[in-house]
């Protein structure tokens, strides 16, 4: 059901099944230099490196799905806004990394109903929560609000229903 296309492999921690980030290393010409990097998509509440796998050798019901939006467990709608990628640009304005989206955006029932109303500044504040400090925040503020414009851009008519899980 996920569609990938020509993204870098889909992969989830072996040590505690989360799907995790990806991203790409860019030198300073926006070239790949290494290899993908796979991060925890809540940073401060890991206690151990990610231990990637491939997502395609998980069961889709035993991953913890988190909201694409506020990085809520509760999961219960996907959204389908192929093809976004974001570039990290470092202190000295030269991209240091490349962030891929899957094309399928999950989200919780809160953050569902402010993107049914494009309630985009709440929807921006809600994100915002998931980082620890007001600090954080600010320097990852543009960044979010980039990312949700595009996601907005890219959205496709009709929303999925996700069956509540076991948990
Ligand atoms: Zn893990
Ligand atoms: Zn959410």
């Amino acid at each position: 059901m996920i569609d990938e296309g020509d993204l870098p492999a889909a992969m989830v921690c072996a040590a505690c099944s989360q799907p995790l980030s990806r991203r790409i290393p860019l030198n300073e010409f926006g070239e790949q230099v290494g290899d993908v990097v796979y991060t925890h998509v809540r940073h401060h509440e890991a206690d151990h490196e990610a231990v990637p796998q491939p997502r395609a050798e998980h069961f889709e019901e035993d991953l913890t799905q988190f909201c694409d939006f506020c990085t809520s467990t509760k999961v219960r709608w996907r959204y389908r806004a192929p093809g976004i990628q974001m570039i990290v640009i470092g202190e000295d304005d030269a991209p240091v990394g490349r962030h891929h989206s899957s094309s399928d955006w999950a989200a919780c029932e809160l953050c569902a109903r402010l993107i049914e109303r494009r309630s985009k500044k709440a929807l921006l504040q809600r994100a915002l929560l998931a980082w620890d400090d007001e600090e954080a925040r600010e320097v990852i503020r543009e960044s979010v609000r980039g990312l949700h414009e595009a996601f907005f851009t890219t959205l496709q008519p009709g929303r999925h229903r996700v069956p509540r899980g076991r948990r």
